[in-house]
């Protein structure tokens, strides 16, 4: 069998689904490669990378898609892209199905098989495979290096012939993968770093990474907002406000903030109000990596970086990794390279689809002209 890359057609768009590398791995697996001309050249892989690797480079996205018998992307399809899809075909890109009902018929009509990257089930066999993270750990990293082109100072304290420089303050809220490796980040910079979550667990992972963990004055701590299966429920309203209070004191003192604070299904909880953007020192900066979905920051505005009447300024980007196409590309290439190892157990170049395995059942959200979409939930952790 065939399998393809196409140039994404979401405007800004870096990424590229196959690297040369992952092609060399996925021509391991049986399957002949093909990729659209230029379509890797935004993440740094030329034309000539790909040939050097083996791939066919084809001309135009029609043929691409023509040719392929299993297309690989990064971002959902366009209706144009589904209707390209046929009941042989098999496309893996992120899906976001409860997002995208309309989009879902479409391509369950198809009869093709849909594999969505942001479903694969977050057990431990399936990390190799989980986008999601790969993209969030990229994000988290991007955030602080981002924060600091935006801001006017160091990170890390020095003490020089010209004077003695503090170090930055950085808060980051929300603890999950993005967060962590936004913490890792600013403290490997020399920051000092205060962390806050609604999941207590998170406590000594934060510790352990040289960050300050932000304890709440509240009688069930941070126990309120945790939840099961390790996502954040909402916060009930005493325990926000506790909350609110204790970020209230700390907004004159810290520099940057990154946020990430989301709750599956919901709107971001907003987390850092308008007083407290005005209690901050000019030049401080906020970055919020929950803007998608409405921001954790009251004045946020998505896909913009604004500067507050106080100076403080607040970045709300919603394409971090697509702003670090090259890693973001070739972390995504593999976990797209590993999910082909498992539908692939012969390593003969054709796709076991079984809907019998948990990662690939969770996965899937079209099958054989059905909408499989949501999973039943794993059998194993
Ligand atoms: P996420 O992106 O859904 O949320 C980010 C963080 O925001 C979470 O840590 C959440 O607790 C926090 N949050 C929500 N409301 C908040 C509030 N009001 N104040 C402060 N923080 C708030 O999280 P994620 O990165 O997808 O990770 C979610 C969970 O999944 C974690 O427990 C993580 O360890 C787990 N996980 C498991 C695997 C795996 O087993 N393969 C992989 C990735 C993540």
């Amino acid at each position: 069998m065939k399998i393809g890359s196409p140039k994404e057609l979401f405007a800004g768009e870096a990424r590229v689904a196959m690297t040369p590398d992952s092609a060399t791995q996925l021509k391991k697996l049986g399957y002949d490669c093909l990729v659209e001309s230029g379509a890797g050249l935004a993440a740094g892989f030329t034309d000539d990378a790909y040939r050097a690797a083996g791939v066919e480079v084809v001309d135009s996205a029609a043929a691409l898609w023509e040719r392929a018998d299993v297309i690989a992307k990064v971002r959902p399809p366009e209706p144009s892209e589904v209707e390209r899809l046929t009941p042989a075909k098999t496309l893996i890109s992120f899906f976001y199905p409860a997002q995208s009902k309309d989009l879902l018929e479409q391509s369950s009509r198809t009869g093709a098989s849909v594999i969505a990257m942001d479903m694969v089930p977050r057990i431990s066999r399936a990390q190799k495979m989980d986008a999601l993270s790969s993209m969030a750990n990229i994000a988290g990293y991007r955030a602080v290096i981002e924060a600091g082109s935006n801001f006017g100072r160091f990170f890390t304290g020095q003490i020089t012939a010209a004077g003695k420089v503090p170090p930055a303050k950085v808060l980051v809220i929300g603890a999950g993968v993005a967060g962590l490796a936004a913490i890792g980040t600013a403290t490997a910079l020399g920051a000092v770093t205060y962390a806050f979550d609604v999941r207590p667990e998170v406590a000594e992972q934060i510790e352990s990474m040289g960050a300050n963990f932000v304890y709440l004055d509240f009688e069930e701590q941070q126990q309120d907002g945790a939840a099961t299966g390790g996502y954040a429920a909402p916060s009930s309203p005493e325990f926000r406000e506790a909350q609110l209070k204790k970020f209230r004191e700390l907004a004159p003192d810290i520099d940057i903030v990154i946020t990430t604070a989301l709750i599956p299904g919901r709107d971001a909880p907003v987390l850092w109000t308008k007083d407290m953007v005005e209690a901050m020192k000019p030049g401080s900066v906020i970055v919020d990596l929950a803007a998608e979905r409405g921001g954790n920051c009251e004045l946020t505005v998505k896909d913009e970086r604004v500067v507050s009447p106080n100076g403080v300024t607040i970045v709300g980007y919603t394409d971090f990794p697509s702003r670090m196409a090259s890693q973001s590309s070739s972390l995504y290439a593999t976990n797209i390279r590993h999910m082909m190892t498992d539908l692939t157990p012969a390593k003969d170049g054709k796709i076991v689809h079984n809907m019998s395995d948990d990662v690939i059942r969770g996965a899937t959200v079209a099958h054989e002209g059905a909408i499989t979409y949501p999973p039943p939930p794993p059998t194993v952790k």
